[in-house]
């Protein structure tokens, strides 16, 4: 594909997101690679991009907040002028707690970050992309996990549910807009070895956990960015609503 489609990646300067941007820009998509702080790690991903040819631009917002989405997709627009894709894969995790240890301001920016993020940068996308709007139409993934059917007591139940209502935005989207020329799905990743781990206290614990799964090992953000670029390309053209589990069997 070559057409010079355009993907927004929410979280695409690394783990995940940055396979995503890396793996789609090779497929021909132009990519916008999101960061909430670390500009460094996405302007490498850009540069990597740049130098195998294809076309990419950091883009700077915190998805968490009203004001990161709208500077995420004004600078889409004023690069692009167009949108056809959207990985909304930025997300937190935190440090292993019960339920009495977590703090309302955790469990706020838990949602809000994981949820209304993925939410808000929806409704910017089915924008652009509606043909109920004047778009061409395109293609969501979401980021859900394992978590929202094992619900990961004792380490992260708020957001084990924060991923349980992105597999239920996944679905009423996906009907919502499947009129409209847009697709929605969802991905649900097992243990897969990035830095999220580190992010919540636990950096050994995709290593740790690899016994624990049927494969016996974590995945690897590649494996995970395949799926997605599946479900946004032309091979899934009917598929929609579906959450694709990716976890090696967990
Ligand atoms: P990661 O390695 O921690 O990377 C997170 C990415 O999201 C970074 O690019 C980060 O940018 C960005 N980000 C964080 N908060 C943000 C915000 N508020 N606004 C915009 N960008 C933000 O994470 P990952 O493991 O690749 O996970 C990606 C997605 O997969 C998440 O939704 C996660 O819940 C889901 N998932 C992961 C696993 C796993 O085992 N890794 C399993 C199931 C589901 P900065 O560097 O600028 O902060």
């Amino acid at each position: 594909m070559s057409d010079g489609r355009v993907l927004l990646v929410t979280g695409g300067s690394r783990g995940i997101g940055a396979a995503v941007s890396l793996v789609a820009a090779d497929e021909g998509w132009r990519v916008a690679v999101n960061y909430a702080s670390n500009r460094q790690a996405a302007e490498d991903v850009v540069r990597r991009i740049s130098d195998a040819g294809g076309a990419a631009i950091a883009v700077e917002g915190d998805v968490g907040t009203e004001g990161g989405v709208q500077a995420i997709f004004a600078a889409v627009d004023a690069a692009f002028g167009r949108l056809d894709g959207l990985v909304n894969n930025a997300g937190i995790v935190g440090p292993p707690q019960r339920i009495d240890e977590i703090s309302p301001e955790r469990l706020e920016r838990m949602f809000r970050v994981n949820v209304t993020g993925s939410i808000r940068c929806a409704a910017e996308a089915v924008l652009r992309m509606s043909t109920r709007h004047g778009g061409r139409g395109g293609a969501i993934v979401n980021l859900s996990s394992v978590a929202a059917v094992l619900g990961a007591p004792g380490q992260y139940v708020d957001y084990a549910a924060a991923k349980g209502a992105i597999d239920s935005f996944t679905v009423g989207l996906a009907r919502e807009v499947a009129s409209e020329s847009i697709r929605v799905n969802a991905v649900r990743p097992g243990i897969i070895d990035t830095e999220i781990h580190a992010s919540g206290g636990l950096p050994d614990r995709a290593r740790d956990m690899a016994p624990s799964i049927p494969m016996q090992r974590p995945g690897t953000a590649g494996e995970v960015a395949d799926a997605i670029l599946y479900l946004l390309s032309d091979k899934a053209t009917y598929v929609t609503g579906a959450i694709l589990t990716v976890s090696g069997g967990r």
